[in-house]
């Protein structure tokens, strides 16, 4: 009853109700006036919510940015969707004795003395007490006179410090009227100097800025069976409670989020297939070359990668393909395969890697088996060197470029750009992969990635594109044997390592640099190098991300020729640098690398034939997790095991991984826990778009509004444009 009240009075308050067309809205020119009940909602009317959050009364620029810091964005729908972590029971009591640090308590107290400031940076502070103990209320700002006078009791809420402070209470109320009270209490996620009581009024406004009849998206049986409150009944419920939120309001909810990704791929996937592409074939001479040129055979796992690319290349459609395979799969040879297979066809194909350094790398594979002219572009092809990539590439007497993002910059053009590849594409932005496509008529991408990605990334992220998977990894290849050392048994593993260059091996030494930035991490890197080459002598060569390119490639290029038999570096090797000699890496500081990461620099060894070594240092007090991490990594090789098993082990905040970005971009769904609504969610997706592609049906408007809501704008546009 007394819940049911609550809502009844709400909205009778609320302006937005039916038969109230004229909204008081002071702000928002465009939006005066809401729909009416009778009126089908239309996408636009959901504008409001997409304005910026100073729209919303009582929010200037300094508040609205603390709330994007917390929300993520700085748009009215970014905090429609920041939903609390948890609730607070507010008819639960506690005593100031029994109160930890950092909880958020309700207290029954007396007010005993109410010391004033001397000067007005000090704030006011009240004492107070519940017969266990004393307590402090602590008021910067405007002191609440009429509340708390000395000998009334009060209600108060607020977060306990360890001083047995609480800084602007939540809420104060005489304790003779707990019904003044809040029953439940959204705990939102907050960022520093944003407080609960900062969101409360916005929250509301923001939340009624969803028009009143927006229509059911979701089908009538599903609804039923999952017991599923409206769109607008679940978000009230969760930000605006007036009791405890059911788990089925955040479920849905998260149905909501996770259909709209799902309908977006679908709508993507659909217009690539109807997208006019171009056949491409060959007579396969220019392969034959390359192969005899690489002098190995092809695995089978390449083989059939590599005829799933043919066969998209054949094809009359545009490919947009991922090529996954571990480190060392052999990705880079079917891509070089595939590139000359679009020169036979008589067109050109080029390769977009992250680094330079990477591009490089390609530059030199490639070079090394084309039968046909290959060309680097990046930063430092500078002067006469560049204009003559640029000719060559525009009048097509350079079939093959291999580049960095310079090969996306404006005044770059291909005569006739056939095939887009991109390597290691999650350092790329959407964007980027784009712009390459973009660089010729109905270009075919292939995307390569040797982080393997989990399956639910896969579905959320990249559910437009067709993949491959290179398994394996070419024959003749033993496992890396992988140990783990405290850092203080250095000792062995230095001899150790002596032990491995008097038998001929070429030894990595990776020291962490967490960014390229921390000085202290450089002095790490160098003083490392001081000392194994104090022991080693001029046989240890030093790279890292702040050496000139030029030193740097030097260092490399001397360890892959075997003139340096140590090669102290940072993560700068993480990624391509292929050198199948080198068959110990050592890792220092192991605990402060990401899982996956950890997998790519180990990849960097058991390239060649020889037996090769990963030793793991870690300092001597390790936390359990990072244990079981490491312990992961002695057991298998298996990238996609790894992946898995990092993004479950990742828990928030932990050192370990901390810089990998889990799925971004998710609001309220996490694809991973809720792996089973996405599933349904992308046949649903699939269902609706078969029978309505335009989304012209009732349903298929409603889903219109999801899409816009979720900010599926690409999906959206396409939807509009075709
Ligand atoms: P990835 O790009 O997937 O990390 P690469 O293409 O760099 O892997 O290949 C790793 C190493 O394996 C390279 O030294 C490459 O020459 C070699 N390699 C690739 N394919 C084969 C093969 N079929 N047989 C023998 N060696 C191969
Ligand atoms: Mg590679």
């Amino acid at each position: 009853m007394g819940a049911a009240m609550v809502g009844a009075e709400k909205q009778a308050a609320s302006p937005n109700v039916a038969g109230r067309e004229r909204v008081f809205c002071h702000d928002m020119a465009s939006y005066s006036e809401r729909p009416q009940l009778s009126q089908p909602v239309e996408p636009y009317h959901l504008d409001p919510l997409f304005a910026e959050l100073t729209a919303l009364r009582g929010v200037g620029d300094a508040l609205a940015k603390l709330m994007a810091r917390a929300t993520g964005g700085n748009r009215v729908i970014d905090l429609v969707f920041h939903l609390p972590e948890s609730y607070l029971d507010r008819r639960e009591r506690s005593t100031i004795k029994s109160s930890v640090p950092g909880q958020v308590v309700t207290l029954e107290v007396d007010v005993i003395r109410i010391e004033r400031p001397q000067t007005s940076k000090q704030p006011t502070k009240v004492m107070v007490s519940d017969g266990s103990g004393f307590a402090d209320l602590v008021f910067f700002r405007s002191f609440p006179e009429a509340k708390l006078r000395v000998g009334s009791r009060v209600l108060i809420a607020g977060k306990m410090d360890d001083r047995r402070q609480i800084a602007h209470p939540d809420h104060i109320a005489p304790a003779e009227h707990p019904d003044r009270f809040p029953a439940v209490e959204q705990v939102w996620p907050l960022s520093a100097g944003l407080f609960a009581w900062h969101l409360r009024r916005p929250v509301v406004e923001a939340v009624s800025r969803v028009p009143e009849n927006i229509p059911e998206w979701h089908d009538a049986p599903l609804m039923q069976r999952e017991d599923w409150p409206s769109f607008l009944e679940a978000l009230r419920g969760l930000q605006l409670p007036t009791t405890l939120p059911a788990p089925e309001f955040r479920r849905r909810l998260a149905y909501d989020e996770l259909l709209a990704g799902q309908v977006a791929i679908g709508i993507m996937k659909r217009r690539n297939r109807e997208r006019p592409g171009r056949s491409l074939v060959g007579d396969g001479k220019l392969r034959a070359k390359a192969l005899q040129a690489f002098g190995h055979e092809l695995t089978e796992a390449q083989r059939h990668a590599l005829a799933e690319i043919d066969a998209d290349l054949a094809a009359p459609n545009r490919m947009m393909r991922l090529l996954q395979g571990d480190v060392g799969s052999g990705k880079t040879v079917v891509a070089a395969l595939a590139m000359l297979r679009a020169v036979e066809a008589g067109a050109q194909a080029a390769i977009m890697a992250p680094t330079e350094l990477l591009a490089r790398q390609h530059a030199r594979t490639l070079a090394a088996i084309s039968p046909v002219p290959t060309a680097l572009l990046a930063g430092t092809v500078t002067g006469k060197e560049r204009a003559r990539v640029l000719e060559g590439l525009a009048d097509g007497s350079i079939p093959i470029a291999i580049g960095t993002h310079a090969l996306v910059q404006e005044g770059v053009a291909f005569r006739d750009l056939a095939l887009a590849v991109i390597d290691e594409q999650h350092r790329f932005g959407v964007n980027q992969r784009l712009m390459l496509g973009q660089k010729g008529e109905q270009t075919d991408v292939l995307v390569m990635t040797a982080t393997p990605i989990p399956r639910t990334m896969l579905l959320t992220q990249w559910g437009e594109m067709q993949t491959s998977r290179l398994s394996g990894k070419p024959a003749g290849r033993q496992p890396i044997r992988t140990t783990t050392h405290a850092l203080s048994s250095i000792g062995t593993v230095l001899q150790a390592v002596a032990r491995a260059i008097n038998a001929g091996a070429l030894v990595y030494w990776v020291c962490p640099l967490v960014s390229e930035s921390e000085t202290s991490d450089l002095a790490a890197v160098e003083a490392r190098y001081a000392t194994l080459f104090e022991r080693f002598g001029d046989i240890v060569g030093l790279a890292h991300g702040r050496q000139d390119t030029n030193v740097r490639e030097a260092a490399i290029a001397d360890f892959a020729a075997g003139k340096t038999k140590i090669l102290v570096a940072t993560t700068v090797i993480e990624v391509g640098v292929d050198v199948p000699a080198a068959s110990v890496m050592v890792i220092e500081q192991a605990e402060r690398f990401g899982l996956a990461q950890l997998h790519q620099l180990r990849g960097r060894v058991g390239r060649g034939s020889a037996q090769s070594f990963c030793l793991l240092l870690f300092d001597d007090n390790l936390t359990e997790t990072a244990r079981k991490r490491l312990a992961l990594l002695r057991e298998t090789e298996d990238g996609f095991r790894i992946a898995d098993e990092d993004f479950r082990l990742r828990g928030g905040g932990d050192l370990l991984g901390t810089r990998q970005s889990g799925l971004p971009g998710w609001k309220i769904a996490d694809p991973e826990t809720d792996e089973g609504l996405l599933h349904m969610a992308g046949r649903d997706a699939d269902v609706l778009l078969t029978g309505d592609p335009r989304l012209t049906s009732p349903r298929g408007r409603a889903i219109r509004l999801l899409l816009r809501l979720f900010d599926r704008i690409e999906a959206f546009r396409t939807l509009n444009s075709g």
